[in-house]
């Protein structure tokens, strides 16, 4: 223990605290507005299906609590208690060479991890979204992805992790901007190669089948001057009942992607709204300046890492003994996402500022009003609360609350 030490469990404390007192808070509100329907939705969403909303959202808050003090008492466990010192020891105590020993101690650290997280995530499937409804996965199945990512971590990580600490221990003090650009090769990359290679191992992809949809977004594309290679649909039926649709692929090489279980819920119109709203992400650059925003936060993000890894304080505070790339590598990992947790509300602040000017560019192009009855039928069938509580809203939401969207589209 030193002074990073506290610094680390006061930030820790900080984000739990705050996670839970939000999350309590959203249950509040819910709760009290659980009677009503709100008035701008009162012709179009049944109280029953209000009430299902309430009780979902009810239901994942007091999961969502209790996985907030899981995950701090992991990470406790991985770091202060000792776990991150003790798989490193046993590794090291096999004997095999540097490489190798720091190659296979971060991949079965991501193993360990994700059979730790296997019961809550067994449980927020099987129990969770069973109870509401939404489950159509199987044991079988649940298994069966489980294994192949597994897989997939091994045999892509495997090469990557030792490429990366190649680059931390052979190209001298600037070795983090070099593994800031592979790190960005390897981005773009895996955005070209995902839909073709990786996606298809979990998913079945078909070519749009129903002709009179096909031509109705054919037309909306050329309307908009957009180029695609091609118009899927996806067996997202076979794991949950929630619908989406989105786009996938870099350059020239992009596909656009619906759930089956979206085209069930929603009528041509809407389903061209809803594309409209897609296209209007990348119609406004919002896709190239979200990863320009990554790409600076990855940057900001390695410096912090090249300069702390070299400090003794940063090993000694989170409970590591020897002090190497591999093990910097993983301390970064884990505590990362506590010290950027307070970018939350920033982070959500664009991503709504971007959802209204797609939502612009929809009712443009295609049209307001079936755009409101898409999200209207869309968070009935997800059962999305209609009625967050406004500060959780603003620190999670990526997307305005339905009121505050339909508002914006009716005004204009
Ligand atoms: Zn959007």
């Amino acid at each position: 223990m030193n002074e990073f030490s506290w610094v680390f469990l006061i930030a820790l404390a900080l984000m739990t605290g705050v996670e839970l007192w939000l999350s309590l808070r959203q249950g509040k509100h819910v709760a009290a507005n659980r009677e009503k329907v709100p008035t701008a939705f009162a012709d179009d969403v049944s109280l029953e299906a209000h009430q299902k909303a309430a009780d979902y959202t009810q239901a994942k808050g007091k999961f969502n609590r209790f996985g907030s003090v899981f995950a701090a008492a992991v990470l406790l466990a991985w770091t202060l208690a000792g776990g991150l010192n003790l798989l490193f020891d046993g590794w090291q105590s096999i004997g095999l060479s540097e490489s190798v020993t720091s190659v296979a101690f971060i991949l079965s650290f991501f193993v360990i991890g994700s059979l730790i997280e296997l019961p809550i995530d067994w449980y927020k499937t099987f129990v969770l979204e069973q109870k509401f409804g939404f489950n159509k996965n199987t044991p079988a199945l649940f298994l069966s992805d489980l294994a192949k990512q597994l897989l997939l971590v091994v045999l892509i990580g495997a090469p990557l992790i030792w490429a990366a600490l190649w680059l931390m221990n052979s190209t001298g003090d600037y070795w983090w901007l070099y593994l800031w650009a592979a790190w960005i090769g390897c981005a773009l990359f895996m955005m070209w190669a995902y839909p073709a290679f990786i996606a298809p191992l979990f998913n079945e992809f078909k070519p749009l089948e129903d002709q009179q949809l096909k031509a109705r977004v054919e037309g909306l594309l050329a309307r908009c001057g957009f180029k695609s290679q091609g118009i899927f649909v996806m067996d997202g039926s076979r794991r949950s009942g929630h619908g989406n649709a989105y786009f996938t692929g870099l350059g020239s090489n992009k596909r656009i992607v619906f759930f089956d279980t979206l085209l069930e819920t929603l009528d041509e119109d809407q389903i061209e709204a809803v594309l409209a709203h897609e296209l209007g992400h990348f119609k406004r650059k919002h896709v190239v300046k979200n990863m320009g925003v990554m790409a600076i936060l990855s940057l900001v993000g390695l410096a912090l890492l090249g300069w702390a890894s070299a400090e003794t304080w940063f090993y000694q505070g989170l409970g590591v003994d020897s002090q190497n790339s591999a093990l910097a590598l993983v301390l970064f990992m884990l505590v990362i996402p506590v010290f950027s947790f307070f970018l939350h509300p920033v982070m959500t602040a664009m991503s709504r500022k971007y959802e209204y000017e797609a939502d612009d560019y929809a009712a443009s192009v295609s049209s307001g009003e079936h755009l409101i009855e898409a999200l209207v039928a869309l968070y009935q069938e997800n059962a999305s609360t209609l009625t967050p509580d406004p500060l959780v809203s603003a620190v999670y939401d990526s997307h305005p609350p339905a009121t505050l969207r339909v508002a914006h589209l009716q005004a204009r």
